[in-house]
């Protein structure tokens, strides 16, 4: 057993594969809403636009310049706007639909499971902490098993502070009866989920799933889940 008792994991695109069910959602979506009688080439093709759309949207959320109802049209409105399209009705109707799929096309990241069977049965505390909307972290959670495994959920929606914001690590710590020395933080974000941890000197463990080269030195960084296992 480690020092460790509280182990607080990021959702997105750590244990919940974002980029698969995003994919599976602009599927859906391209089929639903006949995507291609407007000129879009092909899901694969409108996801790539919308892509840096909504990484960009994103980061305004983050920094608090827009609302959550702005970032749902809008990641919609400006690809279509790419394609000549200027449609208010489509561009929320697809940005509704496209939430809801996403959400419920389970897509876990490979060894989620494993990791955190082996991590109840070593008797530690999971946790979340994720940026992400109240509503949609619940539908991915409950539709993926998830739920079942975690002890406490912190999503930046009902906290009021967002990643990297040093409050939302506090708090989830104070709220689940941790500290700084018996806590971990896990994410695939070395800025949004690494950088703050390391910061606040609690220790973190950096899941480097797309090999992305760095110079930050850290306690741990791992490109499975799985070799969580070698290290709690
Ligand atoms: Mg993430």
């Amino acid at each position: 057993m480690t020092k460790y008792q509280h182990i607080f994991f990021d959702l997105d695109n750590t244990l919940w594969d974002f980029d698969r069910s995003s994919i599976l959602a602009f599927d859906k979506i391209f089929e639903i809403f006949n995507l291609i009688n407007y000129g879009i080439p092909s899901a694969k093709d409108f996801h790539k636009t919308y892509f840096d759309h909504n990484n960009r949207l994103w980061d305004l959320y983050r920094k608090g310049e827009i609302d959550k109802d702005f970032l749902k049209i809008e990641r919609f409105r400006l690809p279509l706007k790419d394609y000549g399209i200027v449609d208010e009705k489509l561009s929320i109707d697809l940005g509704e639909s496209y939430t809801d799929y996403a959400a419920r096309l389970v897509a876990l990241v490979p060894n989620t499971m494993e990791v955190l069977n082996y991590l109840k049965e070593k008797d530690y505390k999971i946790h979340l902490i994720t940026n992400g909307f109240l509503e949609v972290q619940s539908i991915k959670m409950q539709a993926s098993g998830l739920d079942k495994m975690i002890d406490y959920s912190f999503v930046s929606e009902v906290v009021g502070y967002k990643k990297p914001d040093h409050r939302i690590f506090h708090h989830a710590m104070k709220e689940v009866g941790g500290n700084i020395e018996d806590s971990v933080m896990i994410g695939d974000d070395l800025s949004v989920d690494i950088i703050p941890a390391k910061e606040i000197g609690m220790s973190h463990i950096y899941f480097n799933r797309k090999k992305i080269s760095h110079n930050e030195m850290l306690d741990y960084e791992i490109f499975d889940l799985i070799e969580i296992c070698k290290i709690l």
